[in-house]
């Protein structure tokens, strides 16, 4: 393809959600300062104090006096990772953005690659891990049921290992600008925006300090949020399931009514009883916890909370 942008006199904004940070916060600059001028674009760092409790928002406040590229949004207190880049992705003001985590696992070394294709005309250019070995075991394979399950269930498919690591048109910015939703999956929001989308494949490195703030608590968390943002299918399941539980229901009749005609009274059948009494019952409770699931996350969206708080910005023009 011909190139339809160029990249001469644009800004480039890396938008970085930090939590407790602090440890690889100087590596992180120098990857950036070994990285970046290379890139020929201008260039603005938004960081994303994410209610760090370790001094990551002492240290900002040193890098951004020292440099006026740096800008730091500090929030009010620890909000979650979606929150912090929704935070980040609306004070970033470059033409191109780019979400990028603190820990060094998306390689800056990418962004050239990036640029290249947006300048060829792609609005989005995400990285895909090529290999996930730097994750654990069961980590992969529960993050693969997930993105198995989640691209069946709903319209809009999530590149398959593809993460926050990507590259933004401004316009792709005022998109997800636009989404009033408080649950931010912003995988999902992604990719329903839409545009004209391509993947660049990369090795994702283990983390560069730290461990991740990722309890796998908190991924089912996530997971459960992602699915019920992006369909209602398991909502709609129970339909099929009561008409399925239904019909059983009235095959099991006709053979009990027909067998007490033809053999008479049959007294014992506790047992079976209680099993169809129980099944029915725990179905029920899987289908009201559902309900619940969804009807919890209306509640959060209809309160009409901001999705992040602010306690200081630094660095910003205004
Ligand atoms: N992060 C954040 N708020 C949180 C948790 C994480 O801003 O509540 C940031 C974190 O500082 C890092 C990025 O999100 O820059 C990714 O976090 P992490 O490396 O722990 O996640 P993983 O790589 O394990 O998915
Ligand atoms: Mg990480």
């Amino acid at each position: 393809m011909a190139p339809q942008r160029s990249r001469v006199g644009r800004r480039l904004s890396l938008v970085i959600p930090m939590h407790n940070e602090v440890a690889g916060l100087d590596v992180l600059f120098e990857r950036l300062q070994a990285v970046t001028p290379a890139l020929g674009v201008a260039l603005e760092i938004v960081c994303v104090d994410d209610g760090s409790r370790d001094g990551t928002l002492d240290a900002l406040r040193v890098r951004a006096a020292a440099d006026p590229r740096v800008r730091v949004v500090a929030l009010s207190r620890n909000f979650g990772k979606e929150a912090a880049l929704t935070a980040g992705l609306e004070a970033a003001t470059g033409d191109v953005v780019v979400p990028l985590d603190a820990d060094l696992q998306d390689p800056p070394e990418l962004i050239g690659e990036f640029l290249a294709l947006w300048e060829q005309g792609y609005d989005v250019v995400y990285g895909v891990r090529a290999d996930r070995s730097s994750d654990s075991l069961a980590k992969r394979t529960t993050a693969g049921l997930f993105y198995r399950l989640f691209n069946r269930l709903s319209d809009y498919p999530i590149p398959d290992s593809a993460g926050d690591f990507r590259l933004m048109d401004r316009a792709v910015v005022e998109a997800l600008k636009r989404l009033p939703e408080r649950n931010r999956f912003m995988k999902g929001l992604f990719s329903w925006v839409g545009f004209r989308q391509a993947g660049v494949p990369y090795v994702r490195p283990a983390r560069a300090a730290g461990e991740s703030r990722w309890s796998y608590r908190k991924l089912g968390r996530f997971a459960l949020d992602g699915l019920t943002a992006f369909t209602t299918a398991p909502l709609r399941v129970w339909t099929g399931v009561g008409v399925v539980a239904a019909l059983v229901a009235v095959a099991a009749a006709l053979f009990l009514i027909g067998r007490v005609l033809i053999v008479g009274r049959d007294v014992p059948g506790y047992a079976s009883l209680m099993v169809v009494v129980l099944f029915a019952f725990a179905l029920q409770m899987i289908a009201l916890g559902i309900l619940g699931e969804y009807v919890g996350r209306m509640y959060q969206e209809v309160k009409q909370r901001p999705t992040y708080l602010v306690r200081e910005r630094i660095g910003f023009e205004d």
